[in-house]
């Protein structure tokens, strides 16, 4: 793995790989690794927030989810490839003898997103619950459940700093934020077709008219071109 720095944040060059053989023979009460699948509109709020900003350095993992990263790198000389957090997630459940505990999205999806992940994957799931109760009852739950790893899927930066301030007590190997990911499993959203995926387009196809999406679209443009 190499850490790459600049304009002010980092992210990782690795492979998948890398990160399930760093936690195949971890044991969970050293902490968790937390893996940040790191976009420019993160990377901007970390401009902001210490917190984020902390989270992000001690991750143990910083993959670029984000066409906007991987440009800004290239831009520095940095030969980096996009990682979406959801094909890393989909990478953990393909390898086989994992447990999975998912948390995130709304009442139900977590479990229609297992019952369709099940027909393409074999994996073992110890646990789901919505990403709408108080963040104690979620810990709690995770706790309990004995997982190797956690997928948390309650938005940017609201996953990113639940695993940062829990990962000494998760009681799991390893935790990753990613973002709609259950929505997408599930068939509520679809990911972009890959002819938009080769054109690096993904985040206008998302973006499409969500006014929401548009206001972080602008944060995401503000980190790119103050990254010069
Ligand atoms: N969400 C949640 N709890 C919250 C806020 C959001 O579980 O308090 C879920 C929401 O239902 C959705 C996901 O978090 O499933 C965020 O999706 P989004 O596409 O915004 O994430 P991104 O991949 O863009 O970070």
């Amino acid at each position: 793995m190499q850490t790459l720095y600049f304009c002010g944040i980092r992210v990782d060059k690795l492979d998948f790989s890398e990160i399930y053989e760093s936690m195949r023979q971890y044991a969970p009460q050293y902490g968790a690794k937390q893996v940040i699948t790191l976009n420019p509109e993160i990377a901007y709020e970390a401009r902001q927030s210490r917190l984020l900003k902390e989270a992000i350095d001690k991750a143990e993992f910083v993959i670029p989810d984000g066409i906007g990263i991987v440009l800004a790198a290239k831009r520095k000389g940095y030969d980096l490839e996009r990682q979406p957090g959801i094909e890393l997630a989909e990478y953990l459940l393909s390898v086989g003898g994992l447990s999975f505990f998912f948390y995130g999205a709304a009442p139900g999806v977590a479990e229609q997103a297992v019952s369709n992940l099940a027909r393409k994957y074999d994996f073992k799931v110890v646990g789901t619950i919505n990403g709408y109760v108080k963040e104690e009852e979620a810990l709690k739950r995770i706790q309990e459940s004995g997982a190797d790893v956690l997928f948390v899927a309650t938005g940017s930066p609201k996953q990113d700093l639940f695993i940062y301030r829990h990962k000494h007590v998760l009681g799991v190997k390893l935790a990753l934020g990613i973002g709609g990911s259950f929505d997408v499993w599930a068939g509520l959203k679809e990911r972009a077709p890959e002819w938009v995926r080769r054109l690096h387009l993904e985040w206008l196809w998302r973006a499409g008219l969500d006014l929401n999406r548009w206001k972080r679209l602008s944060r995401a443009a503000k980190f790119f071109l103050t990254c010069r």
